[in-house]
C-alpha cells in the first residue's frame, strides 16, 4: 500500500476523517502509530554474537522525524504534508521528548544505537523507563525551579511486550515489565531494539515538584532519572534502579541465549555486553549469580561473564565514580554481597595494592575496579581521556592489564546532528560533494575544494543567518525572548556544572558589560546564549544559574548596553532546542577546566554544523584541533599537564589571580549593588566568596586567556569571508566525529559482532 493510503486508512479508523481534515495533534498521532508499526515489524539484524548495551540513559530526543530518516520516509511524508499545507516540523513539534537521559553520556548512548542500527549490527540497549525524567527546568526569581516531566501521556513510542523479570530485593521483589523501543536501522532493512523495565505499579505524579516518597521503592523505582542523592534515602534509591536495571537486563540475556539454541557455556561467544559508565556495574556480579543459579561453577561463571562484560570509563572526576558501601548492597540485594566478597578476595589474593582493591577498607564497593578486574574491555572516550587513564587515574590498572585499555572517541549520528537539524545547510553540502557522505561523514572532506569558492562560503553565511532568524523566531514564540539576528551569537549548552566553567562565561559577560559601560563598544553586537540544568541537589551549580540569570535581568533593563551585548539562558534545554540552537551557532563554548571533560560530545555537533570552537584543550577538543588546524579554532588556557600538576601540588591559589586587577573587578562585580538589586545576596556572596577562595575548577587561572582570546574570534568573524572558510573548514573535517564510525571501531576491537 502507498504510503498516502496507509495514513488516509489510520485517520479515516482512528479519527473518522481524512488526513487534510485531521488537526496537527491527529496527524502527529496518525504518523506515529504508522512510523511505530512500520519499524516494530522490521526484523532484527542477524549475527553470531549480539551486543547488549547497558545505560542508565538514552536521551534519544523526539523520535518522529529521526525514525521517518532511518525508514527512509522522511522526504516521502514531508512532501505529502506540504501537500496538505502542512509541516511535518510543527507536526513533530508536538512530540513531547522522552525524558530518559540528563545529558551527555545519554545523548551518547541515543547516538550509538543509531549507529549500531544504521551498520546492520545485532545490538540493543538496556535501561530503565523513567516517567517523569530527569526534570523540567522553569527559571522563577532568577532561579531555578523543577517540575516533573511528563513525556509519557498519550500516544508514545514504547511497544508492550509482555515480558516480565521477577527482581528479588532484600525482603521483597518485584516485577520488571519490559517495554520496547524500535531502533530501525538507517539505510537497511532491520531494526534493533531499546530495551526499557518498568515497575508493574507506577507511581502517579508527585504531590509537589518533584518530591516523592524515595523510601517507597515498589511505586518510584522508575519515577525520576538520578532521584536526588543527597541523602541516603535517595542513594538507596539509585541502587535499587541500578539492580532492577541489571537484574532484569540479565534474565533477558540468557531467556535471548536460550531462544537462539545456545548454552550457558556459549555466553561469551554468543553474547557482550558493554556497561556504559558503572551504573551497570553490578551487571557483573548477578549474571555471576544466575549462572551459578543455574548450575555453572563458580570459576566457570567468573571466565564467562569476565570474557563477556567491557567498560567505558566516561569521568575522572573523583566525586562521579560510584563507590557504594557494602551495606546499602547488603539491603537492596543481599544475595550479591557474597559473590562481591569473593570477587574482591580473588583480586586481594593476586595483588597487594590497595589501589586495585574492589572494596576498600571503609567497606565501599568501587564499581568501576571491579568493571576493569572483571571485564575484558576498558575503554576512554577521547584521546586525551584514555592517555589520562593510562598514565594517572587508572594507572596502577594498566600496569596489571595494558592489553584491555583502548581509546574510543565519541562520535555523534549525523543523521539527527546534521541531515534533521540543519535541512538548507544539508541541501548545499549535496550540491557540493554529493549525496555519499551519509554513509561515509569523511566524504565530507570533499568541501575542501571550495575553501576559496565565493559563491559556497556567502551560502554558508547565509544559511547561517537564516538558521540564527529561525532560532530568534523559536525563542521569541516559546520564551518571549527577544534576540538581534545579526548579533554574534556565542553559545554555551551543557549540564550546569563548575568544571564546565559558565561561571567563567559569566565573568566574561561582566567584561563586556563593563566595557560598554566604559564607552568601548564591540564592533558588533554580541548575543550570549547559554542552556542547561543543574542537578537539584548540586548548590554550586544552581548559584551559577542564579548568576546568569540575574545578568540576564541587568543587562535586559538597561538601555546603554542592551544593543551591544544581549545574554539568554534557555529553560529547559534538551535534545530539541539542541536541535535549534547549534545549526544557529557562531562560536562554540567548550571551555571546561583542561583535564575534566571526558571528551565532550557537543563540540562534535556544533562543528559539524559549522560553529568555531572556542575551547580549552580538553576532551576531544583536542582533536578537533588536530584537524582543523590552528587557524581554525580558539584556543587557551592551561594545559591538562599543567592542570594536574597544580593539583597534584595543591599549588592553585586563586586569591592570586583574582588580585589581577583585570579579575578583581571582574569577581567583585559579583557582589556589586547592581547585581545585588537584581539578585539574591546570599547566593551571590556566596559564589563570590568559592571564586576567590576555593574555585576548585580555577576559573580565574585561564580568565584572561579566555578574554583576550575571545577577543580575537570576535575580531576575526568581521572578515565574514575568512570566518566562512573556518566553517567550511570546521564541516569539512567533521566526519571524524560520526558515532557511525566510533561503533566501527568498538566492533572491530570490542564487541566483533560480525
Ligand atoms: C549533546 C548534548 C549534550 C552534551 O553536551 P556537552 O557539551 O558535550 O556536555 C547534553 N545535552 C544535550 C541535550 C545534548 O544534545
Amino acid at each position: 500500500m502507498q504510503l498516502n493510503e496507509q495514513v488516509f486508512q489510520l485517520t479515516q479508523e482512528r479519527f473518522g476523517r481524512s488526513p487534510d481534515q485531521c488537526d496537527d495533534h491527529q496527524l502527529y498521532e496518525a504518523l506515529l502509530l504508522l512510523t511505530r508499526r512500520m519499524a516494530e515489524q522490521r526484523p532484527a539484524p542477524q549475527g553470531e554474537r549480539k551486543l547488549y548495551y547497558f545505560s542508565a540513559e538514552f536521551l534519544v530526543g523526539k523520535l518522529l522525524s529521526n525514525q521517518l530518516l532511518a525508514l527512509g520516509l522522511y522526504q516521502e511524508v514531508k512532501e505529502l504534508l506540504a501537500g496538505m499545507d502542512r509541516d511535518l516540523g510543527v507536526i513533530e513539534s508536538l512530540e513531547p521528548e522522552p525524558a530518559l537521559g540528563n545529558g551527555g553520556l545519554g545523548r551518547l548512548a541515543a547516538c550509538f544505537l543509531d549507529s549500531i542500527a544504521a551498520l546492520g549490527l545485532p545490538g540493543d540497549g538496556v535501561g530503565l523507563n523513567y516517567h517523569y525524567g530527569l526534570f523540567r527546568q522553569h527559571f522563577v526569581h532568577n532561579k531555578q525551579t523543577e517540575e516533573p516531566d511528563t513525556w509519557l501521556e498519550g500516544e508514545n513510542w514504547l511497544i508492550p511486550t509482555g515480558k516480565r523479570f521477577s527482581v528479588p530485593f532484600g525482603g521483597f521483589t518485584l516485577n520488571a515489565v519490559l517495554y520496547d523501543m524500535a531502533v530501525p536501522g538507517a539505510g537497511n532493512e532491520t531494526a534493533n531494539r531499546l530495551h526499557l523495565f518498568d515497575l508493574e505499579e507506577p507511581a502517579p505524579l508527585p504531590w509537589v515538584g518533584i518530591r516523592f516518597d524515595k523510601g517507597d521503592i515498589a511505586h518510584c523505582l522508575t519515577s525520576f532519572l538520578y532521584p536526588d542523592d543527597s541523602d541516603r534515602a535517595g542513594q538507596l534509591l539509585r541502587v535499587y534502579q541500578q539492580y532492577f536495571m541489571v537484574s532484569a537486563g540479565a534474565q533477558l540475556i540468557l531467556q535471548e541465549l536460550e531462544e537462539r539454541g545456545y548454552s550457558l557455556e556459549e555466553l561469551a561467544e554468543r553474547v557482550v555486553i558493554q556497561i556504559n559508565d558503572t551504573h551497570p556495574s553490578m551487571i557483573i556480579p548477578e549474571l555471576i549469580r544466575l549462572l551459578t543459579q543455574r548450575g555453572m561453577s563458580f570459576n566457570q561463571a567468573i571466565d564467562q561473564v569476565s570474557r563477556t562484560c567491557a567498560y567505558t570509563n566516561h569521568t575522572i572526576l573523583a566525586e562521579a565514580l560510584e563507590k557504594w558501601p557494602l551495606d546499602y548492597i547488603q539491603t537492596v540485594a543481599p544475595q550479591l554481597v557474597p559473590i562481591l566478597l569473593e570477587l574482591h578476595r580473588r583480586v586481594e589474593e593476586i595483588h597487594h595494592d590497595p589501589k586495585v582493591s574492589i572494596i576498600d577498607g571503609e567497606g565501599r564497593v568501587h564499581m568501576a575496579h571491579m568493571d576493569i578486574h572483571y571485564g575484558f574491555s576498558v575503554n576512554g572516550v577521547a584521546a586525551l581521556h584514555t592517555e589520562i587513564l593510562k598514565n594517572s587515574e587508572l594507572k596502577a590498572f594498566c600496569d596489571l592489564y595494558p592489553q584491555k585499555f583502548n581509546n574510543k572517541t565519541n562520535g555523534v549520528t549525523f543523521r539527527r546532528w546534521l541531515e534533521a537539524c540543519n535541512g538548507e545547510l544539508t541541501a548545499l553540502i549535496d550540491q557540493c560533494v554529493g549525496r555519499d557522505w551519509r554513509r561515509d561523514t569523511t566524504k565530507l572532506e570533499g568541501l575542501m575544494k571550495f575553501a576559496q569558492d565565493p559563491s559556497v562560503l556567502q551560502r554558508l553565511l547565509d544559511i547561517k543567518q537564516h538558521n540564527k532568524d529561525r532560532l530568534c523566531r523559536l525563542l521569541w514564540s516559546e520564551q518571549g525572548v527577544e534576540l538581534d539576528p545579526q548579533s554574534v551569537f556565542d553559545i554555551q549548552i551543557k549540564r550546569l556544572h563548575e568544571y564546565k566553567r559558565q561561571q567563567m562565561n559569566a565573568l566574561y559577560v561582566i567584561h563586556q558589560y563593563l566595557e560598554i559601560k566604559a564607552g568601548r563598544l564591540p564592533r558588533r553586537p554580541i548575543t550570549v546564549l547559554f542552556g542547561g540544568k543543574a542537578a537539584p541537589a548540586y548548590v554550586m551549580a544552581k548559584h551559577i544559574i542564579h548568576l546568569i540569570l540575574c545578568l540576564q535581568q541587568l543587562i535586559e533593563s538597561d538601555p546603554q548596553v542592551r544593543p551591544w551585548l544581549r545574554l539568554a539562558m534557555v529553560e529547559n534545554y534538551n535534545v530539541t532546542w539542541a536541535e535549534a540552537l547549534i545549526p544557529a551557532c557562531d562560536i562554540s563554548e567548550q571551555i571546561s577546566l583542561a583535564s575534566k571533560e571526558a571528551s565532550g560530545t557537543g563540540n562534535m555537533k556544533f562543528m559539524a554544523n559549522g560553529a568555531v570552537t572556542l575551547g580549552t584543550m580538553d576532551g576531544a577538543n583536542v582533536e578537533i584541533a588536530q584537524l582543523v588546524g590552528e587557524e581554525n579554532i580558539y584556543t587557551f588556557g592551561a594545559s591538562s599537564d599543567q592542570v594536574i600538576t597544580l593539583y597534584a601540588e595543591e599549588g592553585y591559589q586563586p586569591l592570586s589571580y583574582y588580585h589581577r586587577p583585570q579579575v578583581e573587578r571582574l569577581v567583585d562585580f559579583l557582589v556589586s549593588p547592581e547585581l545585588l538589586s537584581v539578585g539574591d545576596p546570599a547566593s551571590l556572596s556566596t559564589l563570590w566568596k568559592d571564586m576567590k577562595s576555593k574555585d576548585w575548577f580555577m576559573a580565574l587561572l585561564d580568565v584572561e586567556d579566555y578574554i583576550a582570546t575571545k577577543e580575537r574570534a570576535l575580531e576575526d568573524y568581521e572578515d565574514r569571508m575568512a570566518w566562512a572558510k573556518k566553517m567550511l573548514v570546521n564541516i569539512a573535517k567533521s566526519g571524524y566525529f560520526s558515532s557511525d564510525r566510533t561503533i566501527r571501531q568498538y566492533n572491530e576491537d570490542i564487541w566483533r559482532l560480525k
